[in-house]
């Protein structure tokens, strides 16, 4: 390209291969510039607009980014949390558990007592049934196994709550247990205590006597007879406790027995009780063991104030020392 001979315009000699002519084309001179210019301006533009469209894309795409991260943090923190709340469920429990241990030991205890209180009073049948119900056990060292079924955290902060749920149960039983145990063995011993059929219980005051069972010289005739039970001397007025748990099927007055009062007891044995100053009872009452039932008196063939105490086994009179405490 050269300048050619007019001022505002220019040729432009196109040079092509050796055997062919050269080309001219005449062009304004502000074209000339003009075009360049535009060329250049629209790469720059182009440029632009790609840096422009490049600062946009990597913005969405961090923003992109940043969005993910938010959410995984979100999701990070609930698993933390998760696992903190499930954790101090688990120390929860745990402390739960020990404290339900020391109390199953207690009532263990208990029942221990209550098991060898049963085994000493009790029928043979109901400590049996005790000492299975005690004996129902299992054992982690034996055959264990099945398939393995992933769990959700979900699932196992319900299978906490439940279990938190379960030991209040279980704890609320245990007091219930606690208080009534103590109770019921109290129960069973004064039951046993008072329906106890063996005349075992002294039955005056007094432990003074004044006439054993056995042959002996009467004190009325001078002459040898028969006592068929015990003089216990006391105070008129003096307590007379009935000697166990029964049934009074006597009480009246004779000439020779004064006032007196029988007792059937449970077992099939009797006691009797003479020359009383005032009978308590009626006939058909039921009594219990130590139960006051009369007042020691002087009252028919009697010499001065006791208590002829007799016990029956059968149609026998037997020594009342033998089964008295
Ligand atoms: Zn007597």
């Amino acid at each position: 390209m050269r300048s050619a001979s007019l001022p505002h315009r220019m040729t432009l000699l196109v040079l092509r291969e050796a055997n062919q002519p050269v080309k001219q084309i005449q062009v304004s001179k502000p074209f000339v510039i003009a075009v360049p210019i535009a060329a250049l301006l629209s790469i720059s533009g182009l440029i632009i607009s790609l840096q422009m469209q490049s600062g946009h894309t990597i913005s969405r795409l961090e923003d992109t980014l940043r969005l993910q991260n938010l959410k995984f943090e979100a999701i990070v923190t609930d698993k933390n949390e998760a696992i903190e709340r499930l954790q101090s469920q688990v120390i929860t429990l745990s402390g739960q558990s020990k404290e339900l241990m020391d109390r199953m030991e207690r009532v263990s205890e208990l029942e221990a007592e209550l098991q060898s209180f049963i085994d000493k009073y009790g029928s043979k049948g109901d400590a049996g049934k005790l000492s299975s119900l005690s004996s129902l056990s299992w054992d982690e060292s034996l055959g264990r196994g099945g398939e393995f079924i992933a769990v959700h955290d979900q699932e196992i902060e319900e299978l906490a709550q439940e279990t938190s749920d379960d030991f209040l149960e279980i704890s609320a039983m245990l007091d219930e247990i606690e208080k009534n145990v103590p109770t019921t063995l109290q129960k069973a011993k004064q039951t046993q205590y008072s329906i106890s059929g063996t005349p075992s219980e002294w039955p005056t005051l007094s432990t003074r006597l004044t006439s054993n069972f056995g042959y002996r010289t009467d004190p009325f005739t001078g002459k040898a007879a028969f006592h068929a039970g015990i003089d216990i001397s006391g105070k008129i007025g003096d307590p007379v406790y009935a000697a166990a748990a029964g049934k009074i099927i006597a009480a009246e007055s004779n000439r020779s027995r004064g006032k007196y009062i029988i007792i059937q007891h449970p077992n099939g044995l009797q006691s009797w009780y003479m020359h009383l100053s005032e009978i308590k009872v009626s006939e058909g009452d039921a009594v219990k063991k130590g139960q006051t039932i009369a007042k020691l008196g002087n009252s028919g063939r009697s010499t001065g104030p006791h208590l002829h105490f007799e016990i029956v086994k059968g149609d026998k009179k037997v020594n009342p020392l033998s089964y008295l405490q």
